[in-house]
């Protein structure tokens, strides 16, 4: 799973990664709250039957979001003496329950349905349990409808079982230990499409003109991974060695498919070379829906992912990766995950981090190793900046939410496993994971699974590296330098691990290489690190003129090596690796007073030949500040790759009050040579109060852009502008009706515009009333940044109608406790006007 909240394209990866851990960072607030009704279990529970079979029966009245179930379960006992079995179901409403065709007595919990077995159980009794039942699921199950707002919406329904969700619309045995077979019999509209696990075995019309569609999944799987989606989709079809492949989107935007999905059949072909076991279901779906709760799912066979997620054949030149991370993610999981499935949510890395490091491969494969470098460096730097994550290991069970430690089970654990791919060689990795995925086909597995196989494919002793990496927590912080012995030709470097050695964190041990480079060219030298301090001494036939450690940054670790900005220098210039030069470029950002090292940056800023590095020293300059950094982005914005030209855009939105700024950023507007760079260079005009920013974000308001990308960067413009002449069309765009994307940014652009007017803060309650998610979340996000003390009584009575889905009702509540906490201190009743950065 991938569970991201972001709008809009990022304008680099480091943008969007910075974005995502904002974004985290609001979830677990949210989610300490939320913490207190339910918690994600971190480990499996024993269990009294094995759950082979369930035929699940499905239909829906769409209007009152109500599900109608009836499902029969065939359970085999595991113990003796059992008298009772119970599932897990939160929120149904049961019809009738019937123990192999009798009526059942039974008893209904908050979260577990008892089901009586009249004589004492004996291992091995085999039993059908039928539930009928119904329900309006406030989670697991979604209902996406038009409104009278919204009357063309195409009707959605769909769900989202990962971690324990499942229950919330099936009474079922909700936990990954255990694996299952399914038939699922969907009953929709005539003019519905239905997706579920598996292959479509029939489709046939019922006496009310509906039609059920019958899919069956005969290969186990664990219950979260089961997935029902209903409604009004546009389909294309392909095939891959003669196994289906499906594409949806909701009704209407069906011309998005080619080009979001073009890699798939690529993609499968790679990973199934890779991996060693040729992808493993009977067909692959993946499934677009709005408001989707993640980015993506692994849904046993058919993925589903958010609209957010489609790419607009329109501006699909200006995102060359395209989606592909997100689909390569989810469609590795069909191995990692879904194939070989986590026992339990302690071991959920071992689905995560293949995941993760499956994106990484990809890209590298797909798109250079460069791409897939830069990518790492960069979710390297996010995770390090995570202090919370450094202490805890990756297997780690003190959670109360499976997604609470998610950069560690995704980031890190993604990054150790391209670390060991690099040291064990490519084709005994490759080895160990066919081993692996062989071995533990349809079963469910723990960490020390992984250990073994690999242990078994390639005769290596991997315990020490999953200590330190997995079972250990945090990541080495080493202290470099070096000094070169001219009369003996050597140069001496010191290597400290300067990590606080406790708890969970120890010693590492890290076999690397040390790159010296003299006037005569370069020289590798392997190295085992492993002491506290230690000092290795190499031959060099002259003073260094550059020495790297660990050249290509192949772990992870944290690295301060004391060179002299000359050095730096050089570095940037001449290392032969993306990342090398990219830590470079990040460490020249904090020389300041050198104007070799502007100078540096500048060059690099246009000559460096990728265009990540080029971002970087762009970012770099901005530190450092000046007119020669201004400068280099103006020269930047006609960079070659829309990623910088963007990036360019965006940066200049520090130059506050800077007239030539303000000139060429509304050129951009205009003329840009993309709609990223144009849409980067509205919200920078508007950030950096230029005095005509005005009239060019209003003229933009009434340009027409594909997916409306100009109007919504004009109204996050005016959010930052705060300039009271906006209020009446920012309101206008807010208003429903408004296409949502678009008015979801009108509703963001309110938290900073307008704030001193009771009205528009009622107008923002008054919001929450629809059941649309991004609209909610930003008028929550609006009410907050407003700090309008008058909205908490009308959010507490939101709170108290009791209507809103967990999440909803916790967002609402943390609302109403940060507007207490500010006490109003500006807004309706305050003094200041807007925002004054
Ligand atoms: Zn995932």
């Amino acid at each position: 799973m991938i569970g991201i909240i972001t709008s809009g394209r990022p304008v680099s990866r480091r943008l969007a990664a910075q974005k995502r851990l904002a974004v985290a960072a609001i979830l677990v607030a949210v989610l300490a709250i939320a913490g207190a009704g339910r918690a994600d279990q971190p480990f499996a529970p024993s269990r009294d039957y094995d759950l082979e079979h369930s035929t699940i029966r499905l239909a829906f009245d769409a209007e009152q979001r109500k599900v109608i179930g009836d499902v029969a379960h065939r359970i085999a006992m595991l113990r003796d003496g059992a008298d009772r079995v119970t599932f897990d179901s939160v929120g149904l409403r049961m019809e009738s329950v019937t123990l192999d065709g009798a009526p059942a007595r039974y008893e209904l919990t908050p979260g577990q349905l008892s089901v009586q077995i009249p004589a004492p159980a004996r291992r091995g009794d085999v039993h059908t349990v039928e539930i009928r039942y119904d329900g309006s699921p406030r989670q697991g199950l979604f209902f996406i409808l038009p409104d009278k707002n919204y009357p063309d919406r195409p009707r959605q329904i769909w769900t989202q079982g990962e971690a324990e969700d499942t229950r919330y619309y099936l009474p079922t045995y909700d936990y990954p230990n255990d694996r299952l077979t399914t038939d699922t019999y969907l009953t929709v509209p005539a003019t519905w499409e239905t997706i579920s696990n598996g292959r479509l075995e029939s489709k046939t019309r019922a006496p009310d003109g509906q039609v059920v569609w019958h899919w069956v999944q005969d290969a186990p799987l664990s219950t979260y991974l089961i997935t029902v989606v209903a409604g009004e989709f546009d389909r294309a079809e392909d095939t891959w060695r003669s196994i289906p492949l499906s594409y949806y989107t909701p009704r209407g935007r069906g011309n998005r498919i080619p080009v979001t999905f073009e890699n798939t059949r690529a993609m499968l072909d790679f990973f199934s070379t890779t991996f060693g076991v040729p992808y493993p279901w009977p067909k692959y779906s993946q499934v677009m829906v709005d408001e989707f709760t993640e980015d993506g799912m692994e849904n046993t066979s058919a993925t589903t992912l958010s609209t957010r997620a489609l790419v607009n054949p329109a501006t699909a030149a200006e995102h060359p990766l395209r989606e592909d991370d997100l689909i390569a993610h989810e469609m590795a999981h069909q191995w990692f995950g879904d194939l070989v499935t986590c026992k339990d949510w302690t071991n959920l890395w071992l689905n995560e981090g293949f995941a993760t490091v499956a994106e990484y491969i990809w890209e590298e494969h797909e798109y250079g190793r460069d791409e897939a470098d830069y990518t790492r460096w960069n979710e390297a730097r996010d995770w390090l900046a995570q202090e919370r994550m450094y202490s805890v290991p990756v297997v780690y069970s003190k959670f109360t939410d499976s997604m609470e430690y998610a950069p560690n089970i995704y980031t890190k654990a993604g990054l150790v496993l391209y670390s060991l791919r690099n040291e064990l060689g490519a084709a005994e990795f490759n080895a160990g994971l066919k081993h692996y995925l062989e071995k533990y086909r349809g079963r469910n597995v723990v960490t020390g699974d992984l250990l073994n196989a690999l242990d078994e494919a390639t005769s290596r002793n991997l315990d020490q590296f999953f200590q330190q990496w997995i079972y250990g927590a945090g990541a080495p912080s080493l202290g470099i330098r070096y000094t070169y012995d001219e009369s003996a030709q050597r140069v001496r470097l010191e290597v400290n691990q300067n990590q606080k050695i406790e708890g969970a964190v120890g010693l590492f041990t890290i076999p690397t290489e040390v790159e010296i480079t003299t006037s005569s060219g370069s020289r590798r030298f392997p190295i085992v690190v492993s002491k506290p301090a230690e000092t290795f001494t190499f031959p060099a036939d002259g003073p260094p003129l550059l020495v790297l450690f660990d050249p290509g940054d192949t772990f992870l670790d944290a690295v301060r090596f004391e060179k002299t900005p000359r050095e730096w220098i050089y570095q940037l210039r001449h290392a032969a690796t993306v990342p090398d030069r990219a830590d470079a470029a990040a460490v020249l950002g904090d020389l300041t007073g050198h104007d070799a090292v502007v100078a540096a940056l500048v060059e690099s800023s246009h000559a460096d030949p990728f265009w990540g590095v080029r971002v970087q020293a762009l970012d770099s300059l901005v530190k450092l500040g000046g007119m020669r950094a201004r400068d280099a982005m103006f020269a930047a914005l006609d960079d070659p790759d829309p990623r910088t030209q963007a990036t360019a855009a965006a940066l200049l939105g520090v130059f506050v009050h800077d007239a030539q700024t303000a000139a060429r950023l509304e050129a951009v507007v205009r003329g840009g040579k993309t709609y990223r760079q144009r849409e980067a260079a509205l919200i920078s005009l508007g950030r950096i109060r230029s005095p005509n920013a005005y009239p060019v974000l209003l003229e933009a308001m009434r340009t027409e852009s594909p997916d409306d990308g100009l109007r919504r960067s004009a109204l996050i413009g005016f959010g930052e502008l705060a300039d009271p002449r906006s209020v009446p069309v920012v309101l206008e765009w807010a208003a429903p009706g408004k296409p949502l994307a678009t008015r979801a940014a009108a509703i963001r652009a309110l938290g900073s515009l307008d704030t001193r007017n009771g009205e528009t803060t009622r107008r923002l309650v008054s919001y929450l009333d629809e059941r649309i998610s991004p609209i909610r979340r930003a008028a929550l996000s609006a009410l907050e940044e407003r700090d309008d003390a008058s909205a908490i009584p009308s959010l507490e009575a939101v709170l108290n109608r009791g209507d809103l889905s967990e999440p909803v009702e916790a967002s609402v509540r943390s609302v109403v406790a940060h507007l207490r906490k500010s006490g109003g201190s500006s807004g309706a009743s305050g003094a200041a006007p807007g925002r004054n950065d």
